[in-house]
């Protein structure tokens, strides 16, 4: 094994006493965390150890030029009793583009592959397997090297903590199409999931919230017309039967669940269409009164339901019954990753 990753167990587990009923998701963890640092041209001291503060230097690069990467990924209790990760290997490709848009080094496979087995091999009781919780699972990347100078780093430190989670989102979202601010531009850094482009929404998001939505349905930055993603979610609509999705156009995240549920989507011979999609012709569809189907699809959010769609102060309803392509899709999807249902795609990692 070119990566072997030394195992340190906790000596005291906050397991047994941890109420799987009200969890806190966010600051709860797990007992354990994967670690690994990046030096002289390599990935070494890989290792599952004991979840722990750590020290870095005021003059580490990630706390000031941005050189942070994450994912973001779960692992679910089976039917069986065993767990698996959704779709590792999408999330590795994911990653390892969003490194090399931040010039950071790529994560090798093997590392990637035996760092989330191992911490989840270690800390699987996490996993409770009651309706609704799964494992959340945080890889992240980011520059240690402690040397002022606006360049790439030379030193990067990996690790991978595991949060308990229950549904994200309860209900559905209420979302305002923002025209004003833009997430990503073309030929920026919109597809890749570093810490820049979440500070970077937060008082575009906060105004809205502060108007009483939950979220923005970001438009594109030149025409602030087409519809492009919303919080942490991927977005589409089922109108008039045929779901519709924006295009993976260098501006948004390329979402594993995006993924996963148009392919659930044509499996079923639902039409589905990756296009832009403009605010204009979501009015018009409203206007029309034709069928409308809107939600949100991300790993955190699973796929939610938009209850509302403010475009330019005026509000409009899609449909949120439970009898749409929507929930279909999500029962469909929840069913594949919780083995209840073929995984005959093959996007469960069963550890
Ligand atoms: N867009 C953004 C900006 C996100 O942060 C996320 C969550 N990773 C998504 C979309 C959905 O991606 P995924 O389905 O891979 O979680």
């Amino acid at each position: 094994m070119k990566y072997p990753i030394q195992l340190q167990r906790s000596n005291s587990s906050a397991l047994p006493s941890y109420d799987f009923t009200s969890i806190n998701f966010g600051p709860d963890h797990t007992d354990h965390l994967f670690c690994a640092d990046f030096k002289d041209g390599q990935w070494q001291n890989a290792a599952v150890k004991p979840f722990s503060e750590f020290s870095i230097s005021p003059l580490a690069l990630c706390l000031h030029y941005g050189q942070t990467v994450f994912e973001g990924m779960k692992a679910f209790r089976l039917q069986d009793g065993s767990v698996s990760i959704f779709r590792i290997q999408k999330h590795l490709e994911r990653l390892n583009r969003s490194l090399q848009r931040m010039c950071m080094p790529d994560v090798p496979e093997e590392l990637f592959i035996n760092a989330l087995d191992k911490l989840v091999s270690t800390d699987q009781g996490w996993v409770s397997g009651l309706p609704g919780n799964s494992l959340y699972l945080r890889p992240m990347v980011f520059a240690t090297e402690a040397r002022l100078g606006v360049t790439e780093a030379k030193e990067y430190k990996m690790m991978i903590v595991a949060l308990p989670i229950s549904n994200y989102y309860n209900g559905t979202v209420k979302v305002k199409v923002e025209t004003e601010y833009t997430r990503a531009a073309k030929g920026g850094a919109g597809f890749a999931k570093c810490g820049g482009n979440y500070g970077g929404a937060f008082l575009p998001t906060r105004l809205a919230k502060e108007a009483g939505f939950d979220q923005v349905l970001w438009t594109d930055s030149e025409t602030h017309t087409f519809i492009e993603e919303s919080g942490t979610m991927n977005v589409m609509f089922v109108i008039d039967g045929t779901l519709i999705t924006p295009p993976l156009s260098g501006t948004i995240l390329d979402g594993v669940n995006r993924d996963s549920i148009l392919t659930l989507a044509k499996d079923s011979g639902i039409q589905t269409e990756e296009r832009p999609v403009s605010y204009h012709e979501l009015e018009a569809a409203f206007n029309r009164n034709a069928p409308v189907e809107a939600f949100g699809v991300g790993t955190a959010a699973v796929l939610t339901q938009i209850g509302e769609i403010n475009i330019l102060g005026r509000s409009y309803f899609p449909d949120c019954s439970s009898s749409g392509v929507a929930i279909k899709l999500r029962n469909e999807l929840q069913g594949i990753r919780t083995g209840l249902l073929p995984d005959r795609h093959h996007w469960n990692y069963v550890v």
